[in-house]
């Protein structure tokens, strides 16, 4: 062991007789440091407050006890031949059985006469309480409070904050190999060694000062050995605010950049001819935002906008005017014009923006390219100017990089990693969501350093927490109507295996001419095991059976994810040109694919979904005037996950949907924890507006003083760090 002990030195170094499975369980923690051991936060407190005596117990309590453990058996049940252990937990009140089911062993793992901790579920069999399969813990003693502060109901409900009376139990999340008790014992060597105390504290003394918060050695105190539940409260508040207040500052020194940097102004640019040639009319929704880019446009500082509008109302247009106007405009001094990006988060949408802007924007002269993993494509061809052509991606990308292409359409990872534009004026992001949030930077390649604008689109509404903490540098533009004439969805929930109602409908839309989408969460029985045990539908179990016993007459199709990219565009192809009736596919076709005669859809298990999700599955078929059905399968019981479909067969609105998905399943569920880089303990926080808010201001208050964190080099470490987390993905 070195002699100087630090928040960065290794467990390992503190820890060294640490077994291989210690060890891998360390790495699947994803703990390294000592630094991360304390920042590895409990996930729950026990405070003995929370336990009954024994006598009180009434069934379907869920409930911590303490007693003394006896009677341990490993027996079998007489008549279903089930193993189990057995025994008997007792207090100074009573006694109550325990059974273990399948786990006949536990009876050897209780000593006769062990003090004992269990948790679990009260349950009742002929009149006589029990308790299944409860979580348990061999204490070396039971906690020391005496019967009248344990179990004195009111006196324990009354005075909650008795310092020393009060026992609370922490608990980690664990790994097989290390167990939160190990955890807990890791935790009080390194206060005895002082590790906390050296802990760099990224926020400043005088924000701690200003909003009255514990200093970061006392939040690890609160945090893993809490006197009271209220310290645990406030240590994981202020931790939450930690990385709030980080990430506020990240925007805050973005949005200073911003303002300090150059954007090329773009004046008046002439949209007649693209609005000319539409076949219909903007709404007016669509006139706004549109008019809020071409002011950004306008300016010396580049836009940083985000268009929100929910499935099908229409935002590529908008994405196409600001392109056009971007590519078109003249901006003296030798070079001609600029160029535009537009990034797809999939292949299948990349291609469909491609060929819808060839249509609208090919006819007034622009050159548009197609980049994908597999090769690359430009309009027009040199050879027939009214038709694509493919060419190699290296081709593809001189031209890029010469300026020959106007517009590149593509994926984001290709654009954004691999390619070199001659003068880049405009990025546009479709469903911005499904990427990283803060690419910003990374896209301002221009050699004068003028930076490209930056548009980005999204059918995800976001609350406004979300908003303000990971998009707290975009302006935000609504399109709150749909096209007129728009259909609203019928979507029904079917439960089990009444699949009737669905192939007549099926049938019904398919004679009619239309055609139909099935999504399932699986797109093979290869990993046949799983499958059984979820029960879940696979792509080609599905299509086979449709094939063979409902639609012979009809043709299916089959699309997911491990398709090459030439076999999907194919398979796009087809659908789009109605060469398949139904398309059987994954959620592949999640975002932005519009075949517009497709007028339903089913969606397999959708219990798998969240809201937003769902609702951005069944928009595929909210494309057109004809009548519009959804159906939402699942064989669960679960009254949470029928209730939640429901909501979605009532609830025509996306945004209404999120904020259900919020509350409910907190943001991950909008945007997914790994996109954000975000800990579950700052998206709980993320509900709390008024946290962000002061997180906000404190962030503006400290980066308008010292951008560049100069006399903040704990901060400016963190944020450091938290940014490639952010970026790692
Ligand atoms: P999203 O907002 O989901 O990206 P799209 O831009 O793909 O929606 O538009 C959905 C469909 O609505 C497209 O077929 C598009 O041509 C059509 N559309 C867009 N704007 C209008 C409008 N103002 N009136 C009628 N149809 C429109
Ligand atoms: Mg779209």
């Amino acid at each position: 062991m070195s002699d100087v002990i630090t928040p960065d030195t290794l467990i390992t170094e503190v820890f060294p007789r640490l077994k291989p499975l210690q060890l891998s369980a360390l790495k699947r923690l994803n703990l390294k440091t000592l630094e991360d051991l304390l920042y590895h936060l409990p996930t729950r407190y026990v405070s003995i407050s929370g336990t009954e005596p024994i006598t009180n117990l009434v069934e379907g309590d869920r409930m911590v006890l303490f007693g003394t453990a006896s009677n341990l058996k490993a027996t079998k049940s007489y008549r279903s031949k089930i193993t189990m252990a057995t025994g008997r937990l007792e207090d100074s009140t009573g006694y109550i059985d325990m059974v273990w089911f399948n786990q006949p062993y536990i009876a050897r793992m209780i000593p006769e006469g062990a003090p004992l901790k269990i948790e679990g579920k009260v349950a009742s069999r002929a009149g006589k309480l029990y308790i299944s399969n409860p979580e348990f813990e061999v204490l070396e003693s039971l906690p020391n409070l005496g019967t009248e502060s344990l179990f004195s109901q009111t006196q324990a409900d009354q005075t909650n904050i008795e310092i020393d009376d009060q026992f609370i139990e922490t608990f980690y999340p664990e790994s097989r190999g290390i167990t939160s008790n190990w955890i807990s014992h890791a935790i009080n060597k390194l206060f005895s060694l002082e590790v906390h105390h050296a802990l760099a504290d990224p926020i400043p003394e005088s924000v701690l000062n200003e909003l009255h918060l514990p200093d970061l050695a006392t939040t690890m105190v609160w945090l893993h050995t809490p006197k009271q539940t209220s310290d645990a409260d406030i240590a994981k508040k202020r931790l939450a605010f930690q990385e709030i207040f980080t990430l506020q500052v990240i925007n805050a020194q973005e949005n200073h950049r911003l303002s300090h940097s150059q954007g090329f102004v773009i004046s008046n640019p002439d949209l007649k001819p693209v609005i000319a040639s539409l076949p219909f009319k903007l709404t007016k929704a669509q006139n706004q935002v549109v008019k809020a880019v071409v002011g950004d446009l306008g300016k010396n500082t580049p836009m940083n906008r985000l268009v929100e509008g929910d499935v099908g109302s229409g935002k590529t247009i908008v994405a196409a005017l600001a392109l056009y106007a971007v590519v078109t405009s003249h901006l003296g001094k030798g070079f001609d014009t600029l160029q535009a990006a537009l990034m797809a988060p999939t292949e299948i949408l990349a291609r469909q923006h491609y060929e819808g802007l060839q249509k609208l924007l090919g006819p007034l002269g622009i050159t548009i390219g197609l980049l994908v993993g597999s090769g690359g494509e430009i309009f027009p061809s040199k050879l027939d100017p009214d038709k694509s052509t493919t060419l190699s991606k290296t081709q593809l990308k001189k031209y890029v990089l010469r300026g020959d292409v106007d517009i590149v359409i593509g994926t984001h990872a290709l654009i954004y990693k691999t390619l070199q534009f001659k003068r880049l004026g405009l990025v546009v992001i479709d469903e911005q969501h499904r990427f990283g949030v803060r690419q910003r930077q990374a896209l301002a390649r221009d050699k004068e350093g003028i930076m490209p604008h930056l548009l980005s689109m999204t059918a995800t509404p976001i609350p406004r927490t979300l908003a303000l903490t990971l998009y707290g540098t975009l302006d935000l533009s609504l399109i709150d109507e749909l096209p007129p004439g728009r259909v609203p969805v019928i979507t029904s929930l079917v439960k089990g295996d009444d699949r009737e109602l669905i192939y007549e409908s099926l049938r019904r839309e398919l004679l009619a001419g239309r055609q139909g989408y099935i999504v399932c969460a699986r797109k093979d029985i290869a990993d046949a095991d799983k499958r059984d045990s979820l029960n879940l539908k696979s792509v080609s179990e599905v299509a086979n059976h449709l094939r063979k016993k409902i639609f012979p007459d009809f043709k299916i199709g089959e699309l997911h994810g491990s398709m090459t990219a030439s076999e999907k565009d194919q398979i796009m192809n087809d659908f789009a040109g109605h060469k398949i009736d139904l398309l059987v596919t994954t959620t592949v076709i999640e975002v932005g694919v519009n075949v517009a005669n497709a007028s339903i859809i089913v969606i397999e298990d959708a219990g798998r979904y969240g809201l937003s999700q769902l609702h951005q599955l069944r928009g595929r078929v909210l494309r057109a005037s004809h009548q519009p059905y959804c159906f939402v399968t699942t064989n669960s019981n679960s009254d949470a996950s029928i209730e939640r479909l429901q909501l979605l067969c009532t609830i025509k609105n996306g945004f209404e949907l999120a904020e259900y998905d919020l509350m409910k399943r907190g943001p991950g569920a909008l945007i997914g924890k790994r996109q954000s880089g975000i800990s579950d303990t700052a998206m709980t926080a993320l509900r709390n507006l008024k946290l962000v808010q002061i997180a906000q201001e404190q962030a503006k208050i400290i980066v308008s003083e010292d951008p560049e964190l100069y006399n903040h080099p704990d901060l400016a470490d963190y944020v450091d760090r938290f940014t490639k987390q952010l970026h790692l993905e």
